[in-house]
């Protein structure tokens, strides 16, 4: 039986757990199931942890990072066990792509060619920088020498989302063991099971168990007290921007630990009448319908220029004949299922509340109800959605996109930034003065222009306004938020 054919078994016989990762914690007895969104049945069940396990994490963390275990190691035998772990994440790709597809309802053909290989680059690219990034000497006189060095902080909590878990495990473990923190893990409860996976094969590939820890359960279980935690120095989080608050709260309540925010967004896709109309067909597309739209990054709220309306229509309708709604085990699915029963039913909402607001579908509309869970929802196009609209406003996280028309760039540009969030942006246009130039207008931390794109491991990823702050994931810029500052003063007296 292959990897994923095991998987696959096992989830249908409900045999696949996850629970703490701790040395010398004993987990709890109290188990939540581990729903699959493919077909709701049970595959398993997850430690529901509490404030007793974070707390052991912490001691667990602290310990190892005050004893120099992993914190202490030169930056090049750290690198050289991550490269170890990532030989190990290589040899067990299939199972991780399997197991993110039955725990989040993920297409198993993206799991396989997108999300399991950009977590083992990630993992790669940090291992490879840490042993590269030098600190710098303070211009002074001859009679001082300043060093101005960046060092871990200490102990970093990783609360994590659960639309691509294995990546967004990736984008933050990586830079902050790799720069010498001890990392706590909070996967998101729904989708736990590539993470406990990952962070086994860590501690076989030579990773200390204190300086890579895991704790499972809900927000409120384990989050919170992750982010009240005393001893905890930083947190950074990706999910919702309600819950990115809570974690500013309970900083501002506790030790005033470092929190770093990458939360939720609306992205715009401008097109304007001189965009080549066939090439960008796939990338407005992806942009909105790519892993179901459960994706931050979802470029759902498309602006069109008036003129060039109509064949925007025809060519994402032609488009979406490609995109097949389906079984995400089936290798020719795109879209899969919603995450869980609650998402499913708030992302239906939209299709109530946007024909209530009077804009007509154009596109799609349906929810497969015959399909496994029922939880499935086809994309949809929406035509003539008004800035006012729920669907212009909210991040639906779900495989629908509004139109809005304009007519002038100067409306485009307004339309655009008219969002609380600012994570991500797309602008077609075959004219280079305009695309510089809207560009650098929109409020938003990536702007692509003639394409989707987060860009790869090598560029800095994050949000303005509700999107997030404190610091980037991805690029030489996500060591920034795992390190501080320090200056060593020699004078010459
Ligand atoms: P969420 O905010 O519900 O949960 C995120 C994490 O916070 C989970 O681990 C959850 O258990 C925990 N949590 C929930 N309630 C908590 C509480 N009261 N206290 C402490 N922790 C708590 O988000 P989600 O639904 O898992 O993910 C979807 C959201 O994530 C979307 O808004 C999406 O835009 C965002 N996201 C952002 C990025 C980015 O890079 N900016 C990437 C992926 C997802």
């Amino acid at each position: 039986m292959s990897a994923i054919e095991t998987v696959f078994a096992n989830a249908r016989n409900a045999t696949l757990w996850a629970g703490p990762l701790i040395p010398g914690f004993q987990a709890a007895e109290t188990c939540m199931p581990i729903i699959s969104p493919i077909d709701n049945q049970t595959i398993g069940q997850l430690v529901a942890g509490s404030d007793r396990d974070v707390n052991a994490a912490v001691i667990a963390a602290r310990n190892c990072f005050e004893s120099g275990e992993w914190s202490g190691l030169p930056p090049a035998e750290r690198k050289r066990i991550l490269l170890v772990w990532v030989d190990l994440m290589a040899k067990h790709a299939d199972e991780l792509a399997a197991l993110d597809c039955v725990d989040a309802g993920k297409p198993i053909t993206e799991c396989l060619n997108t999300d399991i290989p950009a977590t083992i680059e990630t993992f790669q690219w940090y291992a490879e920088a840490v042993d590269k990034c030098f600190g710098r000497i303070s211009p002074t006189g001859s009679d001082a020498l300043g060093l101005i060095t960046k060092e871990a902080i200490g102990v970093v909590g990783a609360v994590l989302p659960w639309n691509f878990p294995a990546q967004m495990y990736a984008w933050k473990v990586a830079p902050a063991l790799a720069a010498g923190n001890s990392v706590i893990v909070k996967p998101a409860e729904l989708t736990s099971l590539s993470a406990y996976l990952l962070t086994q094969l860590a501690h076989q590939a030579g990773v200390p168990a204190g300086a890579l820890t895991l704790v499972t359960g809900t927000g409120e279980a384990t989050g919170e007290p992750l982010g009240r935690h005393p001893d905890v120095d930083m947190v950074s989080f990706t999910g919702s921007t309600e819950v990115g608050r809570l974690f500013l709260k309970y900083s501002a309540e506790s030790n005033l630990k470092e929190i770093v925010l990458e939360c939720g967004g609306k992205s715009p896709q401008i097109i304007f009448e001189d965009a080549n109309i066939e090439k960008l067909i796939p990338h407005v597309l992806a942009a909105a319908y790519w892993n179901m739209g459960e994706n931050c990054s979802c470029g759902g709220r498309l602006l069109v220029q008036e003129s060039v309306k109509t064949a925007v229509l025809a060519g994402l309708k032609e488009g979406l004949k490609h995109w097949k709604t389906g079984l995400p085990t089936d290798t020719d699915t795109m879209i899969g299922p919603m995450v869980e029963e609650a998402h499913f039913l708030k992302v239906r909402q939209f299709l109530d509340d946007t024909l209530a607001a009077g804009a007509t579908v154009v596109h799609g509309g349906k929810v497969h109800s015959e399909l496994g869970s029922g939880w499935y929802i086809e994309p949809t196009i929406f035509d003539g959605v008004t800035p006012e609209m729920r669907l212009f406003q909210e991040e639906v996280f779900g495989p629908i996109m509004a139109i809005t028309t304009f007519n002038t760039e100067e409306e485009a540009i307004q339309l655009a930034n008219q969002s609380q969030y600012g994570l991500a942006s797309s602008l077609y246009t075959s004219c280079l003065h305009r695309a510089q130039r809207v560009a650098r207008r929109i409020k938003a931390g990536t702007v692509s222009i003639n394409g989707f794109s987060e860009g790869d491991i090598t560029a800095p990823f994050g949000g303005y306004k509700h999107s997030g702050f404190g610091g980037r994931d991805k690029g030489m810029e996500a060591f920034d938020q795992y390190t501080q500052t320090k200056v060593i003063w020699f004078v010459n007296n």
